[in-house]
């Protein structure tokens, strides 16, 4: 029977955890048999056939079909988007393209999507609760305060939704239409979710988790950063909050219709009590702990917690007394839902996941041990072919990068993900995320690499030059000790003295580094701009000027530490604490952007 029976990926329960057993036992004969239905599928396109001619052979597809980047789709994805056929990346129709946070020239790159994807992402998610029970009992007796969010969403030019693949899963029939189970009883109305204004959804999510905090047993958003959002946003809404609860009436401010008449129905009266035992919670001069006291019953928070999601781990241990379990449940992209956490209350560092076979056809290039390319290839192009492993054929404790190949009509695709592998589940891998190849900075879903980061440095010292001042050299960090988080930019500049005392030479202002500083966002690309401008989940860049010679000590600090002089080379960004203090001791005056970037949905 085809492993991609749809009857199978509507399996919940103790049902789902049986078919995870079985995927994962016969991993192998799972992704030889999805890679040839989805070769028997889409053999007849136009991109497979300029590879393999006529051909639908699992031996010839690995021979011939190219290891690609996104540059390698791009010309078909932009055919498809402009109004031409599905059949030329795959044999099914193309339903939505979805925006991943990657990038590609300033524009999220666009991923292809088909109906039956959202009978997969299902079914992955299907599986977190039964995984859950497993650790924890009693969840099936209250509710979850899981804080979701839409994006704005486009279109692309023959009318295909643009969207984000969260966006387009709540939006589907698939949440909207959920059959109503104890575990999939959420404190926020689908409304409030669905909300395309980000800040009244917000509130009317906060709104109806404070209404139920005895109720809560389980809590979380996507990502970690947006729980410390919602937090933040709680500690400047909290007194409207408690207001409306003592009177029951909803605040003004929330306008959408839908938002509003949701809402009236869990704050159907007024409760002073509550909004007095909120306020006493609320106006505690510390907040650590604060999400225990406000929701007692919660047994974990959930997020992804992972790659550059973990350094808001101290923030959430600090909110949570470090008294919940941070449980990162699973790993997935726009392109493909890859697998799960089947250990969830690990502690975060060893959490791994198992991929599951069925999402679609997994190959790996093997990397080295700090996640550098062992072949000679560009991070941006193709990879030998025939150098690719297997699923089940990835070895304990190597280094890969992920490549798919999907039914909806990517073929060998480097995902760009950087993974360990830690273990293995029957014969199903477990990996644990490394990082995103070359992101060096990420705040939210932002994700700038080196290039991006020179890029924009270059385009904001060209406003020195008339200050005859020069940039000497710089490196960057994710400040993430407030929210929104913001990127720091160190920059250690020269006066050139003798120009400067040049006649007409002007004198630098502080504006001039703050117009440095919205060049370099301007310069950044669409997500980052977007995270900026609309999300509100980056804060304003900074720039940190330091004293002259701090460089050089940052070089004398890692040689010191074991570098070799000649190798050695500024990190672009800072992870090390001794490198940050340094840095931050040298500092002479620190300069924000005075605005928001431009962007445009
Ligand atoms: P997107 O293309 O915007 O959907 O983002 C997908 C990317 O987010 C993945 O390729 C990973 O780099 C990252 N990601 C997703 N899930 C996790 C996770 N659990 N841990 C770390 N990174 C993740």
């Amino acid at each position: 029977m085809s492993y991609m029976d749809g009857k199978k990926l509507e399996y919940k329960g103790e049902e789902a955890l049986k078919e995870l057993e079985k995927l994962t036992a016969k991993a192998d004969e799972v992704q030889e048999n999805i890679l040839k239905e989805i070769l028997l599928r889409n053999g007849e396109t136009e991109y497979l056939n300029k590879f393999m001619v006529g051909s639908k052979d699992v031996s010839e597809f690995k021979q011939c079909v190219p290891v690609i980047t996104y540059k390698g789709i791009y010309p078909y994805i932009q055919r498809i988007a402009s109004g031409e056929n599905s059949s030329l990346i795959t044999g099914h129709p193309i339903t939505e393209m979805l925006c991943s946070s990657g990038t590609s020239a300033g524009e999220p790159k666009m991923m292809p999507s088909i109906a039956e994807d959202l009978d997969r992402r299902t079914f992955l998610y299907n599986l977190i609760m039964p995984i859950m029970n497993q650790y924890i009992s009693g969840l099936d007796d209250g509710k979850a305060m899981f804080l979701y969010f839409v994006k704005a969403e486009m279109s692309t030019p023959c009318g295909l939704p643009a969207r984000s693949v969260l966006t387009s899963y709540y939006k589907s029939k698939h949440f909207k239409c959920r059959a109503r189970d104890p575990y999939n009883d959420f404190t926020s109305p689908d409304q409030a979710i669905l909300c395309n204004d980000s800040n009244q959804s917000m509130y009317c999510q906060l709104l109806a988790g404070l209404i139920h905090r005895r109720q809560v047993l389980r809590l979380g958003a996507v990502f970690a950063s947006a729980f410390l959002r919602a937090i933040s946003f709680l500690e400047r809404n909290w007194v409207n909050l408690c207001n409306d609860i003592r009177t029951g009436q909803l605040d003004r401010t929330i306008t959408e219709p839908e938002c509003r008449s949701a809402m009236s129905i869990i704050l159907s009266s007024p409760d002073p009590l509550l909004a007095d035992e909120i306020e006493a919670i609320c106006s505690r001069r510390s907040w650590k702990g604060i999400v225990r006291h406000l929701w007692p019953r919660a047994k974990y928070i959930e997020a992804v917690v992972t790659g550059s999601m973990a350094q808001y781990i101290p923030a959430l241990e600090y909110y949570s007394e470090g008294k919940l379990p941070l449980v990162c449940t699973m790993y997935a992209s726009s392109e493909c839902y890859f697998g799960v956490n089947l250990k969830p209350l690990c502690d975060p560092a060893d959490v791994a996941f198992t991929l599951l076979p069925n999402m679609g056809y997994f190959e790996f290039i093997r990397l080295g041990e700090n996640g550098t390319l062992l072949m000679d290839v560009d991070e941006e192009e193709e990879a030998p072919m025939d150098k690719l492993v297997d699923l089940v054929h990835v070895r304990l404790g190597c280094y890969y990068e992920l490549v798919v190949t999907t039914f909806a009509g990517l073929y060998r695709y480097r995902v760009g993900d950087v993974l360990q592998v830690t273990g293995f589940h029957n014969r199903a891998p477990q990996f644990r995320f490394i990082c995103r190849r070359n992101v060096v900075l990420s705040i939210d879903n932002d994700k700038t690499n080196e290039e991006d980061l020179h890029k924009s440095v270059t385009k904001a010292k060209k406003l020195l030059e008339p200050y005859n001042v020069l940039l000497v050299e710089y490196t960057s960090y994710a400040e993430t000790s407030s929210v929104p988080g913001h990127y720091v930019i160190y920059w250690e500049i020269k006066h050139c003295t003798s120009l400067q005392v040049e006649s007409g030479t002007p004198l630098m202002e502080a504006k001039v580094f703050q117009e440095c500083c919205i060049a370099m966002e301007e310069e950044l690309d669409y997500i980052y701009r977007r995270c900026r401008a609309h999300d509100k989940s980056v804060g304003p860049l900074e720039i940190r000027v330091v004293k002259p010679g701090t460089f050089e000590r940052l070089m004398d600090m890692f040689i010191h530490q074991g570098g070799s002089i000649n190798q050695y080379k500024t990190p672009r960004c800072i992870k090390s604490n001794a490198a940050l203090k340094l840095l931050n001791a040298n500092v002479k005056a620190c300069f924000f952007s005075p605005r928001d970037p431009k962007w445009n949905p």
